[in-house]
């Protein structure tokens, strides 16, 4: 049994939070650089320019790229033969949240109930997903999910018989309501199958993928490229100003069903589409 310290998943998740919010991947600010190559409006390029420059002064200056610093959202892969020593997984992921947040002077978006909304002053509790796998180490995702674009996410419960063009019309339809509110250009992660909850999960989990990767499924890989193309002719373009990028990408996770359902989660993900990874 391999040991990992409490205090070291603590330092490391401080450490994810701030380089979420101040260094967006390489992978989206590849996708920003071809779509204002490719980007077919004039005010399109210009938005799209304006979301490189104000990523590279975010970084630069180590301030967040975005005011709204978003859950904390984890999922963590445990190795059965890794033991936490010293404390709590949860414990250690909220106290790195809390470090991460308060030393780096990013905004706390949390509020301890939906109802009577009193922030919980560190960006505490994160949202974690913890799936015990094989091997001795700690896989530790994170992502600051903005509220914009998780607001205009949905799910719904087709049947069998809405088949793939069901499933297709429910992802443009949601996309067309969020318009300019998801904060356009998207990433568009979607789960297919699986029941209500697991479904939803599986949409979240897909936005953690690098940007331009294609699904290994060949068949998924071409539904993710047809709805690109159906996604960016629907014109609402950077920051919804109108123009042919409306997403940079759309990522797909599918599972096994109930003979009888046919769930599809939407997650949508906005321009500050911010994931980090490290392996403890
Ligand atoms: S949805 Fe994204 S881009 Fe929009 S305000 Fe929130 S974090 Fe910022």
């Amino acid at each position: 049994m391999r040991e990992v310290y409490y205090k070291d998943i603590v330092s490391k998740v401080k450490l994810l939070c701030q380089e979420a919010n101040y260094d967006l991947g390489q992978d989206v600010m590849m996708a920003f650089e071809q779509a204002a190559r490719t980007e077919s409006s004039d005010i399109g390029r210009e938005v799209l320019n304006q979301l490189i420059d104000n990523a590279a002064i975010a970084s630069e200056n180590r301030v967040p790229m975005c005011q709204d610093t978003g859950v904390s959202v984890f999922i963590v892969k445990l190795g059965q033969e890794c033991h936490i020593t010293g404390g709590s997984l949860y414990e250690a992921i909220n106290e790195g949240v809390r470090k991460g947040y308060e030393e780096g002077y990013l905004r706390y978006s949390i509020v301890d109930n939906p109802l009577t909304r009193k922030n919980t002053g560190d960006n505490t509790p994160s949202v974690i997903h913890v799936e015990i796998v094989g091997g001795d180490q700690l896989e530790i995702q994170m992502t600051a999910k903005g509220g914009g674009a998780e607001n205009m996410s949905a799910l719904k419960m087709l049947t069998p018989s809405d088949g793939v063009e069901g499933v297709k019309k429910f992802i443009l339809n949601t996309v067309k309501q969020a318009g300019p509110n998801a904060c356009p250009p998207l990433v568009v992660g979607i789960g297919i199958g699986g029941n209500f909850e697991s479904c939803a999960y599986l949409a979240k989990k897909s936005l953690f993928k690098p940007v331009g990767e294609r699904h290994s499924n060949p068949e998924i890989a071409k539904l993710e490229e047809e709805l690109i193309q159906s996604i960016n002719a629907l014109g609402i373009g950077p920051q919804g100003l109108g123009g042919s990028t409306t997403t940079l990408d759309v990522k797909i996770e599918v599972a096994p069903c109930h003979i009888a359902a046919l769930p599809v989660a939407v997650n949508l993900n906005c321009h500050a589409s911010r994931h980090k990874h490290a392996v403890l």
